[in-house]
């Protein structure tokens, strides 16, 4: 059992008191058994069950990506994905308006086959990690982002559109705590701009983001702007 938090303001939105603990990742992102070193930050209730659905969206969704036949992809696959698909229909028809048919074609232009292609919900994406980007900010500095502080995410289909990661990679430090394989971060924030930080996290050593904190004057002139999102798909 943990103690509740004193006094404190909720981290995420930060007007209302802390009342319980927020796992950061979600604690549904890991496989069982779970680690000993869960990260938790101090949350009000509304913001500890205000991304349920997006979190689990992206959970869903993402595990049929690479990220699903991941060494933790598969064990969660197996614990309880299958299980939330067949009790859950919402989150089937969610998952399911991602999905659109799209002709998979030889670069001759041949029709090769018929393949699912993933249109993803950016939107709710960027929420879940805003999310966990403000969560271990607190957990890195013991100091809050200001609800006022942007976090700008990016999703990175591959190594080339790491571009902005590779330009500030010898200044990111590795995460205090990580869990090979199922969440890796890196980090740093601009020392004279302390709200000003940027992170690279992977989710099931597969799923990478980029995400920067900050406001339009920091991003202009530091020049971390995140390049234009792409719509990312998933064979
Ligand atoms: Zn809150």
């Amino acid at each position: 059992m943990q103690t509740k938090p004193k006094n404190d303001l909720c981290v995420y939105c930060g007007v209302r008191v802390a009342v319980t603990h927020d796992h950061v990742p979600p604690k549904s992102f890991f496989p069982q058994p779970l680690p000993s070193n869960l990260v938790t930050v101090p949350s009000c209730t509304e913001c500890n069950l205000a991304f349920g659905k997006d979190e689990e969206y992206f959970f869903a969704t993402l595990m049929f990506s690479e990220a699903g036949i991941s060494t933790a992809g598969k064990k969660l696959w197996d614990q309880k994905i299958h299980r939330m698909y067949r009790k859950n229909l919402g989150l089937r028809l969610r998952v399911a308006k991602s999905f659109r048919r799209v002709n998979v074609v030889s670069s001759g232009g041949i029709f090769l086959r018929r393949g699912l292609g993933v249109k993803l919900d950016e939107e709710r994406f960027g929420k879940v990690v805003a999310k966990v980007i403000r969560g271990l900010y607190y957990f890195e500095y013991s100091a809050p982002l200001l609800s006022s502080t942007e976090v700008l995410s990016q999703f990175l289909q591959s190594e080339s559109d790491a571009t902005e990661p590779i330009k500030f990679n010898d200044q990111l430090l590795f995460g205090s705590r990580q869990w090979p394989n199922v969440f890796e971060y890196r980090f740093n924030r601009i020392e004279d701009l302390p709200l000003c930080s940027m992170w690279l996290i992977r989710f099931w050593g597969k799923i990478v983001f980029w995400a920067i904190t900050g406001n339009d004057s920091d991003f202009a002139k530091n020049e971390i702007l995140p390049s234009h999102s792409k719509t990312p798909t998933a064979a």
